[in-house]
Formats: C-alpha cells, sequence, structure tokens
C-alpha cells in the first residue's frame, strides 16, 4: 500500500524570527531572547528567520549588522533564512522592504484607519496627555483625528505623520504564551500611534506586522517591554487582514540595581563579555541566573 503523506493543514510548520536593530552591540538581555526564540524554533523543527531591523537611516549602522550576526554566531544560535543566508522571503532587510511597507500604508490610508498628523513635536509637549510610563510613545491627544477624511488626498506619505485611529475604550487582550494573559485598553494605555514618519520611514510598528505577515512568522518572541505594543499590532494586524501570530515574550532582564539593561550597558555587550574571556556557555548560564534571580 501506497504511503501517503497528509499534510496536516491546522497546524502550519512553525516559523519563528530573531529581529535586531544594528544600532549598538547586543548585550546579555538580547542574548537571552534570542536564545530563548532559537530554543522554542528547535524544539519544534521549525525555521527561524533573521530579519535585520535596519528601518532608521540615522540610527542604524552597518558595522552593528556585522557585529550582531557574529556574536549570535558566537553564542551558537543558528538560523535558516536571513541577509547573510538568502531564503524565500528575501530581502530580510527592512530597509530594501518599503515597496511592503508602501503597500500597507496604501491599504491603511484607502480604508480610513489612519491620517495625516501635522502636529510638532512642540504641539504634543504642550499637550496634557502625558507620557505612558514605560511606554516609547505618549498618548496622543487627537487633535488631527478630523483629517481621517484628508487622507486620500495624499499619494506618499511623507511630510506628515501618520497615524492610526484606535477604537476608543475598545480592549485588546490576548494570551502571552510566557506572560500570560494581557489586556490593554485603546485610548486609555495607548492612544493614535505613528504608523509612518514625517521623515517618511515608516513606523517600527507598521514594519514589523508587514513582515512577520509576509514572512509568514507563526510565533514572535521578544522582549516583554513590547507586550503593549502587540496590543498596537493586533490592531494593525485586523486593519490590514493579515494572519495573527502568537506571542512569547521574554522577562526583562534587570542589572544588580534593578535598572532595564538597555545597550548603553556596554560593560554586558556579548562583545565585551567575549573580550573577558566568556565562553557562550557562561553567558548563557549567566542568562538562566539573571531571569532565576528576578522570578525568586
Ligand atoms: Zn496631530
Amino acid at each position: 500500500m501506497a504511503c501517503v503523506d497528509v499534510p496536516d493543514k491546522q497546524a502550519p510548520s512553525y516559523r519563528g524570527r530573531l529581529a535586531p536593530s544594528p544600532t549598538g552591540l547586543l548585550h546579555i538581555g538580547h542574548a537571552c531572547t534570542f536564545w530563548t526564540a532559537y530554543q522554542r524554533a528547535l524544539a519544534r523543527k521549525g525555521t527561524l528567520v533573521f530579519r535585520n531591523e535596519d528601518l532608521d537611516p540615522q540610527r542604524s549602522k552597518p558595522e552593528f549588522t556585522h557585529t550582531m550576526i557574529e556574536d549570535l554566531k558566537w553564542l551558537g544560535v543558528r538560523w535558516q533564512e536571513g541577509p547573510d543566508i538568502g531564503g524565500p522571503f528575501a530581502p530580510y532587510e527592512q530597509s530594501q522592504r518599503r515597496k511592503y511597507y508602501l503597500a500597507a500604508w496604501r491599504r491603511l490610508r484607502d480604508s480610513g484607519h489612519i491620517y495625516p498628523c501635522s502636529c510638532s513635536r512642540k504641539d504634543l509637549a504642550m499637550s496634557a496627555a502625558a507620557p505612558n510610563e514605560g511606554d516609547d510613545e505618549p498618548l496622543y491627544p487627537g487633535t488631527c483625528r478630523v483629517k481621517v477624511g484628508d487622507a486620500r488626498g495624499y499619494d506618499l506619505p511623507a511630510g506628515v505623520n501618520w497615524r492610526f485611529r484606535v477604537p476608543d475604550g475598545e480592549a485588546i487582550p490576548f494570551n502571552d504564551l510566557r506572560q500570560g494573559p494581557q489586556r490593554f485598553v485603546a485610548g486609555n494605555d495607548f492612544g493614535d500611534f505613528v504608523v509612518w514618519r514625517r521623515d517618511d520611514v515608516p513606523a517600527y510598528q507598521l514594519a514589523v506586522v508587514v513582515d512577520d505577515a509576509t514572512m509568514r512568522i507563526t510565533e514572535v518572541v521578544r522582549g516583554a517591554d513590547l507586550l503593549k505594543s502587540t496590543a498596537r499590532q493586533l490592531l494593525l494586524l485586523r486593519a490590514l487582514a493579515l494572519p495573527l501570530p502568537s506571542y512569547y515574550h521574554c522577562d526583562l532582564i534587570r542589572d544588580p540595581e534593578g535598572v532595564r539593561l538597555a545597550k548603553r550597558h556596554d560593560a554586558l555587550s556579548l562583545r565585551a563579555l567575549r573580550e573577558r574571556g566568556c565562553s557562550p556557555q557562561q553567558v548563557l548560564e549567566m542568562c538562566g541566573r539573571l531571569v532565576q534571580s528576578q522570578i525568586a
């Protein structure tokens, strides 16, 4: 009897991603997150995609791309698609993927989900809305919301900020595979967020959902500092009718003083640890200890 291989349509094969920005040296917090992403892909016999998030031309530096790739390989992380090896969803550099972001911008413009915002930094600073603690973007007061109808007058996004109009009061729940059930309320926990910047750079939120969808990512593994951004991204995915990935947000790692590790902690960069003679095994053990000490 012939053996017929019936593919399981319910369970698409696992596709994860590593998505570092070449704006500095990778530190031990990145190492923990990327190692987790690698292990989850490995355990599911999945594919891991390396995506270079070099969207910001001011902050991205080619030398950091080289260092990132080198440091992750040194640590033992392996991927099957990426800028260094190619793959079916190339290019894997965000700076080369503008046409995808532009197509998404057009869809959002045509469907009325976004509007041009001409508020200056000063306008925003003077508005009553205070920046939300621990988040990157202050609550937008909605001054330019009335301009939804103006959006169609723009053939290209450059020159103004483009904001996504969030459904005020709607709770955005999702289950995080590491952090458990999450719930953020649009218009309260976050406001109308930028999807395209005045200087003609697509914003992180837009680029990430477009890339995750077009690269067929099934699970997003990243740091817990992006939990709230997930709610924004779920709204964008819905507006663009794109499939939703699963989410796994790693615990944030803090230094002994309780300060979140950032790229400025150069002493804890993989580069510095290597230069001090640390082995990959020692770095991974350090990751394990740091995570444990925060749970305890
Ligand atoms: Zn505005």
